[in-house]
């Protein structure tokens, strides 16, 4: 009878750390979560003190700010070169096909049907 008593209580000593178990994981998913979340919050906060920072003082920024704000500064400058090169490429483009020019964006070749976006 003290073997199904100690069994007994054991067992329910086990299921209950179990249970526990699976109440800390989701506590700690809950945890994981609402941190993911303030992240994300956190960084579109510092996105956007970097863009007002950058806005307001990039002409003249502190000096340890300087090489940041060159470098984006580059970096906008080759976007927007690469841009530039993009929308000349589609501007010219012709039918590999029967070698009319189409217009940017068509789907299919107006002269011959031939596909043109795969
Ligand atoms: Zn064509």
């Amino acid at each position: 009878m003290s073997f199904f008593n100690d069994f007994s209580q054991t067992f329910s000593q086990i299921s209950k750390s179990a249970t526990g178990k699976v109440k800390d994981m989701s506590s700690v998913s809950k945890i994981n979560k609402e941190i993911e979340e303030s992240t994300n919050e956190l960084n579109n906060l510092l996105n956007m003190l970097g863009r007002k920072y950058y806005e307001k003082f990039a002409s003249s920024p502190d000096p340890e700010m300087a090489d940041i704000c060159l470098s984006i500064s580059d970096l906008c400058g080759k976007i927007n070169t690469l841009q530039a090169e993009a929308d000349s490429i589609k501007a010219n483009a012709y039918c590999p096909a029967c070698g009319e020019k189409v217009a940017p964006g068509d789907a299919f070749c107006a002269n011959c049907g031939h596909k043109l976006i795969v």
